[in-house]
């Protein structure tokens, strides 16, 4: 039964990978036989991706991994499940102390820095893959280390990865029912915790950039822009709060 029992959901069945070209990648081609709940890990990905196939760095000592769901929910609904990774990365940061809040739409930052990205990619209507990449203490690659952290970064000592592993599990199982139960309930939390909210913001997306405050995430995931030229409604995008 989905979403009502005690059994947990995420993390039904783990696959250990030493090596992979991307967790999102295997995750997709395993995902029509697989669970839902079925998580792939891999100790790097030779082949990691952000969004519109720009490269994630996942060297040895990063958290990378990618969950196998099958919600039976619409295209609408793909932004929530953005937002499922975003919060149970942010919870799981917070158990050991880091602080760390959402760049909408699918950052988790920590200091001004990047510490996560999430991507989702699926089959409409058969699977969703949640692919997250967190930095733990794997080493930033020189081009990054203006605007990349991690955990081992921040708090000056390793960190052992299966506990991050096995707490982030917990927190991505309890935020998954509460959007099976009622999806407006992750949308209140994100907007807790999105640090965007309430800035002045430029958004560069395919149509070119926006500039404007931005005020609100309404119901659908969608970040809510007040410009010069009246209210936008934004469904894709990178913002940025410096420039
Ligand atoms: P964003 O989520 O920032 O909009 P993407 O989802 O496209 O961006 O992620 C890819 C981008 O993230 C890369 O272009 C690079 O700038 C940055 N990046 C790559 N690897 C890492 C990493 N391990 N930690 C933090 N940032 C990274």
């Amino acid at each position: 039964m989905k979403g009502c029992g005690m059994e947990h959901i995420i993390g039904i069945r783990i696959i250990n990978l030493d090596e992979v070209d991307s967790t999102n990648e295997y995750a997709k081609r395993i995902a029509p036989s697989s669970p839902e709940g079925t998580v792939v890990v891999a100790g790097k990905q030779t082949l990691g991706k952000g969004r519109r196939g720009r490269k994630w760095a996942s060297p040895e000592g990063g958290l990378w991994m990618s969950v196998v769901l099958k919600p039976e929910v619409d295209a609408a609904d793909m932004p929530k499940i953005v937002f499922i990774g975003a919060l149970a990365v942010v919870d799981t940061l917070q158990e050991f102390g880091i602080r760390a809040g959402i760049k909408w739409p699918n950052d988790v930052w920590v200091d001004g820095r990047k510490i996560c990205g999430i991507l989702t990619e699926g089959k409409l209507g058969k699977f969703v893959v949640l692919g997250i990449g967190l930095n733990v203490n794997n080493e930033i690659p020189e081009e990054l280390k203006e605007m990349a952290t991690s955990m081992k970064l921040i708090l000056g000592r390793e960190v052992d990865l299966g506990r991050v592993l096995k707490i982030l599990l917990g927190n991505l199982d309890r935020w998954y029912r509460s959007f099976l139960k009622d999806g407006s309930s992750v949308i209140s939390a994100v907007k807790e915790r999105c640090f965007v909210l309430g800035r002045r913001v430029r958004v560069v997306e395919d149509g070119g950039e926006l500039i404007g405050q931005a005020v609100d995430i309404d119901e659908s995931g969608a970040l809510i822009l007040e410009t010069s030229k009246g209210s936008v409604r934004l469904f894709y995008g990178d913002v940025s709060l410096r420039f």
